[in-house]
């Protein structure tokens, strides 16, 4: 069997309202775009109403479908994740279960694609119905705080909806770490990533299922995954503390040799300040450490390779791992194509 050309992947928990009207749509956008040659990846994601009976009805009747039931709730982008493993598509689209995001911004998408020989077209919301003004402002929040404090650009207002291709998918799975927050990872990845503007509708039916505790883990995962940032904090203050105690000390010996100060205090104000400074500097030595320890202990693959161009590259006996992914390109004539794959 060869791969699909699309695959549409779906993490769903308790979405049964939701279900019948995002196959149809889902169906419909994907036969426009590609005829037959797709398929559609259900994900339950450990659903406590009717989702996966449904699911299963829908794969009796869809040979197009394919439906996966995790043991339990794992989460949004764990379940998404699951689903990515086990799409075949050489094209992939992400999608909600709710359709907020519309199917029908698919051959927009696939064109755009394309058009630009992107690998990843990334949906950014413009303008999102029915959503609360608590919601709105943390995720504004959210979008500006991680984009100053993150290591690399993750696009902002920007979710998990985007359609990208398989060798970029690949580089993506090869990303090991538990904590996922899968659109910085995807823009971690690299390739050529373009933005498509649209704008987000209200849920089709059901509740949000990312309660405040959700989305601020979430959150927690985004800013840790990709930023050391907060454990830096304490050497950064530690620094200024350090310098605003040259300004205390001098506060301290006008007090002193005037005789204003009570017995005692000048000692006690140069311990205070002078260790608390040189212990916030330490405390931040300490996690400068921890942060190189911790993107050690992800053990991200150290690269991905985008494209090799001319055979010669191999021979260089220090580029060994080009020489790989060379032998590799060797196999495959299309260079840059569906047929490489990213070297981990
Ligand atoms: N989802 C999931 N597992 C969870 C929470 C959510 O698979 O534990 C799915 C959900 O079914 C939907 C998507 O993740 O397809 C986004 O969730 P939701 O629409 O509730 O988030 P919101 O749009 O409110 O941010
Ligand atoms: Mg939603």
């Amino acid at each position: 069997m060869t791969a699909p050309a699309l695959s549409i992947v779906v993490p769903c928990y308790n979405e049964e309202p939701c279900l019948a009207e995002l196959h149809a749509r889902l169906t419909a956008a994907a036969r426009g775009a590609v005829g037959e040659d797709y398929e559609i990846v259900l994900v339950n994601d450990g659903s406590r109403d009717r989702s996966w009976e449904m699911m299963r009805q829908l794969s009796a009747t869809d040979p197009r479908l394919v439906a996966i039931n995790l043991s339990r709730n794992h989460g949004h982008q764990l379940a998404l994740t699951a689903g990515l493993d086990l799409c075949a598509g050489e094209r992939i689209l992400i999608i909600d279960a709710d359709l907020q995001d519309p199917p029908e911004l698919l051959p927009d998408m696939l064109a755009e694609m394309d058009r630009q020989t992107a690998d990843v077209v990334y949906a950014v919301r413009r303008a999102r119905a029915g959503e609360t003004a608590f919601k709105l402002a943390t995720a504004k929040l959210f979008y500006r705080g991680l984009s100053k404090l993150a290591e690399i650009e993750i696009p902002r207002d920007t979710g998990d909806f985007r359609l990208m291709s398989r060798r970029a998918l690949d580089a993506l799975l090869s990303l090991p770490e538990q904590a996922r927050f899968i659109r910085g990872m995807v823009a971690w990845v690299g390739f050529r990533q373009v933005p498509i503007v649209y704008d987000r509708a209200e849920r089709h039916a059901g509740q949000t299922k990312y309660p405040f505790s959700k989305m601020l883990r979430f959150a927690l995962d985004a800013v840790t995954g990709f930023s050391t940032a907060p454990l830096r904090f304490a050497s950064h203050f530690g620094l200024w503390l350090v310098a605003a105690s040259f300004l205390i000390l001098i506060y301290i010996a006008v007090g002193f040799f005037s005789g204003s100060a009570i017995p005692g205090w000048t000692s006690l104000m140069l311990l205070v300040v002078m260790l608390g400074a040189v212990q916030m500097f330490v405390l931040g030595l300490i996690g400068e450490y921890i942060g190189r320890l911790y993107i050690e202990a992800k053990r991200r693959p150290l690269y991905i390779v985008s494209d090799i161009a001319g055979r010669a590259a191999g021979a260089h006996p220090s580029l060994g791992h080009v020489a790989h992914a060379a032998e590799a390109m060797a196999t495959s004539d299309s260079p840059g194509g569906n047929g490489s794959r990213p070297i981990a």
